[in-house]
């Protein structure tokens, strides 16, 4: 990493050569699958350009998400939108820029698509996002397939929302949508998805089928695995799933794309001793990355100051802001650290930039650095 003496902190930093080695990897294993990048994990424009760049659709959950990808450089049939809540003002910008794909959420919401493609003289290509029921053995925040949650449609309600589909004149119903979850580390429950769309396939015929995202990274150890294994990710789904003649298969990967090349670097403000214990206070907290307060999340935190040999202390590491729960390391082990000290929090490229917020109004937006 290069170096940051003197940068105003905090900020995110984007290592765009491992952005590049990770598409890389995708497009060399992906074979014909077609992947969206999930623009939710990180919209940060020069982000979604690069990736745009190398030809990979979007999965939208917004206008603006919508938007942002067009602005760099998506072309509009390989945008696909999910959501629950999709607006009348959302749902219209997408038909006027003719998106590839609406995943569609609810009877309810079908219907309003309809109507206002048939307002528009249009027709809408969806896809009804099913609720598989599977448990993906994440954080409870963070599972989406069961059937409890707010996500797609239950298979007892699958017959008649096609029948629905089909009955309505504004939508083209082309396929079938499934999402489980997210940070989802073992192939299992890839599997067991796959056997449930195998099922379903002998029941709904569509063009095309998309599994969703979830692909998990390694928080533990980001520099020994910096890549996901795409490999064995996109093989579960090659040596699983019955696709039918003319089929195609889609994926919506946002974490495993972007979380290991970027790193929140923060300073130093005072090295606070307890009676119990010691603070590192750091001028970046949960307004700059909320997913440790959010989910307990752990980032990798790393001192970019102190030489590898200085010795050892204990720290809570923790940010500036004014809630117990803007902590981001309890008990870690650092070198002895000082104020002024640089300090990074790794894996931070996903679910961080998007999810910050002016929350004490510390100030009006965290900035970035890339390394090209
Ligand atoms: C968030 C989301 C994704 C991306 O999930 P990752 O875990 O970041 O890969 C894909 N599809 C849908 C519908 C989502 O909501």
């Amino acid at each position: 990493m290069k170096e940051f003496g003197a940068c105003p902190t905090p900020f995110y930093f984007y290592d765009m050569k491992l952005l590049d080695l990770t598409l890389d990897a995708i497009i060399k294993e992906k074979g014909d699958f077609h992947v969206h990048y999930a623009l939710k994990a990180n919209s940060n424009p020069e982000i979604v350009s690069h990736i745009a760049a190398r030809g990979f659709g979007a999965d939208c959950v917004s206008g603006g998400e919508i938007q942002r990808a067009l602005d760099c450089g998506v072309p509009a049939n390989k945008i696909v939108f999910a959501g629950v809540g999709k607006t009348d003002a959302e749902i219209n910008l997408a038909l006027r820029v003719g998106i590839g794909c609406f995943n569609v959420e609810s009877a309810e919401e079908m219907q309003v698509i309809s109507a206002l493609a048939v307002k528009a003289g249009t027709v809408a290509r969806i896809a009804i996002r099913v609720n598989p029921n599977i448990d993906a053995h994440t954080h409870a925040n963070i599972t989406t397939g069961l059937a409890e949650n707010k996500f797609g449609i239950n298979f007892e309600m699958l017959p008649a929302t096609v029948n629905l589909a089909h009955s309505l004149p504004g939508v083209e119903l082309t396929g079938l949508h499934f999402h489980i979850g997210s940070q989802i580390l073992d192939n299992e429950p890839f599997e067991r998805l796959c056997h449930v769309i195998n099922r379903l396939q002998t029941q709904v015929r569509v063009n095309h089928i998309n599994v969703g995202g979830g692909l998990g990274i390694d928080y533990v150890a980001p520099d020994e695995h910096p890549i996901p294994d795409f490999g064995s990710y996109f093989d579960v789904f090659r040596r699983n799933l019955n696709l039918m003649p003319g089929q195609t298969l889609h994926f919506e990967l946002g974490r495993s794309i972007v979380a290991q090349c970027g790193s929140l670097i923060s300073r130093v403000v005072y090295v606070k001793h307890g009676t119990a214990k010691n603070f590192l206070i750091c001028d970046a907290g949960m307004s700059e990355l909320i997913r440790p307060a959010l989910y307990q999340a752990r980032h990798k935190i790393e001192n970019l100051s102190e030489p590898a040999d200085a010795p050892i202390e204990k720290y809570d590491v923790v940010g500036p802001v004014c809630e117990s729960s803007d902590v981001f390391g309890t008990d870690e082990l650092l070198p002895v650290s000082c104020r002024g000290d640089l300090i990074a929090f790794r894996s931070a490229g996903a679910y961080g930039e998007t999810m910050a917020s002016n929350y004490n109004l510390r100030h009006l937006e965290t900035p970035f650095y890339l390394e090209k």
